[in-house]
């Protein structure tokens, strides 16, 4: 099969790695000449809103599918007509603007953090009235990794937090004082059946992940799977879908989902029978799934800025290093190096002593 793939970032250079091993074809649709999914695939080099390559791209392929999340809503309907596409645009532009993801984890009874739409200043006024401080006013379109979001500490900052936004589209969130940040990795085809990855513990500093473990057994990976569950069945959902919690003792509270692979996932390459790269690409591909059980204990850190020149691992751990092709940059996603172990990691010291060499 010809799989199109929206996006060539690493997510969608790790889409297509596992599309290869199942036999099927990738294209990838990029503006950014050296994207890393063109060092493997073919790649459609133009703008989102070019609409006569965007009608070749989908001539070429079986399906489309997307590995990021802000694409312009009108590629995806002009597309739409032209071809498959899966997850379905319904699940992307739910996802795109953050008002609208906050209502639906209301609507399915999906606890979520409180939060009010803000279109003025005097909403934010309002709102700041009503809201303890601090609290956090976030852009509801385009955001990524911490970016497009400020916290408002005190009265003080609320011109500045407005000030901080050119498209004044926004929306005000309690910040939650929580114990733990897990996610949850799920896939589901088009008959229907879902499979669960072991609950992600994550650990984010400045908005950005740092790094992932996988927990075998977690008090509230129930929990996670039974939230998960309702999101892919109201969405009719085909592919790997993740929803990030906040986790408050026993308590899960939902922050937002992605509809497609996710960086909390990436562990899975190695350390589950099948990853969510795999189920994703089956998915959307009507294959049938593989399984998402995990094959011990994996620890995924992500090189952010710079490469490590040395990785130092015990005896009883291997490590599997995966470099992006970037070039290196403050704050950019290089690539990741997940360690494995049958004996339990400690993710803080193993996570130190990778950045220490
Ligand atoms: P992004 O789309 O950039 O991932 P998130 O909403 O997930 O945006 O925010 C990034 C990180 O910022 C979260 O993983 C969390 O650590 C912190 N954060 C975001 N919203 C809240 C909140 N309401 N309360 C506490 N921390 C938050
Ligand atoms: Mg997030």
């Amino acid at each position: 099969m010809n799989i199109g793939i929206l996006g060539g970032g690493q997510l969608g250079k790790m889409l297509a790695k596992a599309a290869y091993s199942l036999g099927h074809n990738c294209i990838i649709f990029d503006p950014e000449t050296d994207c890393c999914a063109s060092q493997i695939c073919e790649h459609y080099c133009f703008e989102f809103s070019n609409f006569p390559k965007l009608a070749e791209f989908s001539q070429k392929v079986d399906v489309i599918t997307y590995e990021f999340e802000h694409l312009p809503i009108e590629t995806l309907l002009f597309l739409k007509d032209l071809n498959i596409i899966r997850p379905s645009i319904n699940a992307l532009s739910t996802t795109q603007d953050r008002l609208k993801e906050k209502s639906l984890f209301k609507e399915l009874g999906i606890p979520t953090v409180d939060y009010s739409a803000v279109s003025s200043f005097e909403d934010l006024t309002k709102i700041a009235d009503t809201f303890t401080y601090p609290f956090l006013l976030k852009s509801r379109f385009g955001g990524y990794d911490g970016k497009g979001q400020i916290e408002v500490k005190s009265s003080s900052d609320l011109e500045i937090a407005w000030d901080f936004f050119n498209d004044k589209r926004l929306i005000a969130e309690k910040k939650v004082t929580f114990d733990r940040e897990v996610s949850m990795v799920s896939s589901r085809n088009k008959d229907g059946n879902v499979m669960f990855y072991d609950l992600c513990e994550n650990a984010h500093a400045d908005g950005i992940l740092r790094h992932t473990f996988n927990k075998a057994f977690d008090t509230v990976s129930e929990k996670a799977i039974a939230y998960n569950k309702l999101l892919l069945e109201h969405l009719d959902y085909i592919g790997t879908l993740t929803v990030e919690f906040f986790c408050i003792g026993e308590t899960l509270v939902a922050n937002e989902y992605a509809p497609r692979v996710h960086n909390s996932g990436h562990w899975t390459i190695e350390g589950a029978a099948v990853s969510q790269f795999e189920n994703h690409i089956r998915a959307v591909s009507d294959m049938p799934l593989g399984n998402a059980k995990s094959l011990g204990n994996s620890l995924m850190v992500n090189l952010i800025g710079e490469l490590p020149k040395n990785i130092a691992v015990e005896e009883n751990q291997s490590f599997y290093f995966h470099s992006y092709g970037k070039t290196p940059n403050k704050g950019r996603k290089l690539g990741h190096i997940t360690i494995h172990s049958h004996l339990k990691i400690d993710p803080i010291t193993c996570h130190e002593s990778i950045l220490a060499t």
